[in-house]
């Protein structure tokens, strides 16, 4: 017998209903559509024009009152009053990543042309499935990612790719894909086959990389990170030492993930001496360049980055280093028929008979219905040109270069490894006040809390070996030295203060 089940009756309260031919966006509404734009626009250009500080350092606690106390069954009847609400509700205590002392994660300030080509996408809300839903989208998308599978060093012609919502997914898809390429040259039952499949990646590499092997069926374990040498990169012996010992075991290789820039250090990992131990063993080559795929532009760092046009796939963030907004990623492919294996066919949407003819990008991707984001780096690319972006990220490397001597100079703070990028991670640490572990691990929270409460500035911190330390991330070129300076001088000061209270046991 079947439980009597039904939904609650609707209880909203007794208000006028709106305007429905004055909500939607058509031909009868345009001129309210610009003018409530140009209002959203307005607001958003007094923010900036007078924002000062990353951050007001609000608590959750503090934002959760204002916002809990709004009543979404009471409209306020006008995009005007729900957009001056938000003043106080969101842009007051908002995140400004352009603050030259933001320096906490892997945020970039956006340029211009990307931030208004944003108002094409979701107005006329292309999606970007089928051609036919389209258009001129799908080709545009085309284009950019043979832009930048040749910025790789792939053959345009053999080549192909998709933008995705973010690192994190691109780097699925690849595993996805070098899954399937695996499990097709295997005998036995898929979970046979799923259960001795192994992807290496740096013991720095992104999560997103274990966190795709629990996706795929193989289990978090399937993960292996490999240690790394001083610089953070990956050691190329160990790995090789750990596939021999996994194969002789029964194991198999089925992807090395390499990482150019990975999100704490920005290291590079020695990419010809992985592709060669993955060709040693048949397995999948990935680079996850989510971070450093800005040195792709750069005339000067290019060739960090040798060894990339090898890669099976490439993972690249253009919402990290070439000043996108969110989201503004892409997975590229040295062969488009790597992704026959994850391609479906939907009747409705894109049959099988017509694949040849029709440019629907659905088949490579792993969403559906899919925003037009290519669009925003087409404007850059087009306003701005490439050459711009690079030197854009080269300035934030030679920032970074230069703010080492500055970390150098200040006898609290002790890098953990050379610049590599654009990150700083360092510890402070007093030499007259020597802590244990705990007491220096809190220490280190408590200086990144308060300098987040005081709004002076954002900084990350991450933990290595157990031991907390803090972190610069810099991805913005208007980012001074002094700005930095100013920043590390916060953190000696309130480190300080900190272990003087430690030492009074006051609070
Ligand atoms: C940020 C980052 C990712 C994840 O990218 P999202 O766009 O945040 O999903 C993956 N890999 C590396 C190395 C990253 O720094």
């Amino acid at each position: 017998m079947l439980l009597g089940t039904s939904l609650p009756t609707l209880q909203f309260p007794d208000v006028p209903l709106p305007l429905y031919d004055e909500a939607l966006l058509c031909s009868d509404t345009a001129a309210i559509y610009e003018n409530d734009s140009r209002n959203a626009v307005a607001s958003v250009a007094t923010k900036f024009a007078t924002v000062n500080a990353p951050t007001t350092g609000p608590s959750p606690e503090q934002l959760a009152s204002k916002i809990n106390q709004v009543d979404l069954t009471l409209p306020l009847g006008s995009t005007a009053d729900s957009l001056a609400e938000l003043d106080d509700l969101y842009l007051n205590d908002a995140v400004y990543f352009h603050d030259t002392k933001y320096a906490a994660h892997l945020n970039c300030p956006v340029v211009i042309p990307a931030v208004v080509a944003e108002n094409f996408v979701t107005s006329i809300n292309t999606s970007m499935d089928t051609f036919d839903q389209s258009a001129g989208a799908t080709l545009i998308e085309r284009k950019l990612v043979n832009f930048t599978a040749e910025l790789i060093g792939y053959d345009p012609v053999q080549a192909d790719g998709i933008f995705t919502s973010g690192g994190t997914q691109s780097n699925l898809q690849a595993m996805l894909i070098a899954r399937n390429t695996a499990t097709a040259k295997l005998q036995g039952s898929l979970p046979e086959r799923l259960a001795n499949l192994r992807i290496y990646c740096s013991e720095d590499a992104h999560f997103s990389i274990r966190n795709a092997a629990m996706l795929l069926g193989l289990g978090y374990d399937a993960a292996v990170a490999i240690p790394t040498d001083a610089q953070h990169r990956m050691d190329a012996h160990a790995l090789r030492t750990r596939i021999v010992e996994d194969v002789q075991g029964g194991l198999v290789p089925m992807a090395i993930s390499a990482t150019s820039g990975t999100t704490d250090f920005g290291a590079i990992d020695p990419l010809p001496e992985l592709r060669q131990i993955a060709n040693e063993f048949d397995a999948w080559f990935h680079v996850d360049a989510a971070y450093g795929c800005g040195l792709l532009l750069s005339e000067r760092h290019r060739h960090r980055l040798d060894g990339i046009e090898q890669a099976d796939s490439v993972t690249v963030d253009y919402h990290k280093s070439f000043f996108q907004p969110i989201g503004s990623s892409a997975l590229l492919v040295k062969s488009a028929s790597s992704f026959e294996s994850i391609a479906h066919y939907a009747e409705y949407l894109n049959p099988a008979a017509e694949a040849a003819a029709t440019p629907n990008q659905v088949s490579k991707s792993l969403q559906t219905t899919r925003r037009f984001d290519a669009l925003k780096l087409w404007v850059t690319l087009r306003s701005l040109g490439a050459a711009r972006l690079g030197a854009m990220f080269d300035q934030v490397i030679a920032l970074a270069e230069d703010a080492q001597q500055e970390v150098a100079m200040r006898s609290q703070l002790h890098l953990v490894t050379d610049v590599q990028l654009s990150t700083l991670v360092f510890a402070f640490e007093d030499p007259e006040h020597p802590l244990t572990l705990s007491e220096h691990n809190a220490v280190a929270n408590q200086i990144r809390q308060r300098l987040y409460s005081s709004g002076e500035a954002m900084i990350a911190a991450t933990t290595i070996k157990g031991k907390r330390l803090l972190k610069l991330t810099l991805l913005n070129p208007n980012t001074t030295l002094s700005d930095v300076s100013e920043i590390l001088d916060a953190i000696c000061r309130i480190g300080t203060q900190i272990l003087a209270e430690l030492t009074t046991g006051e609070k």
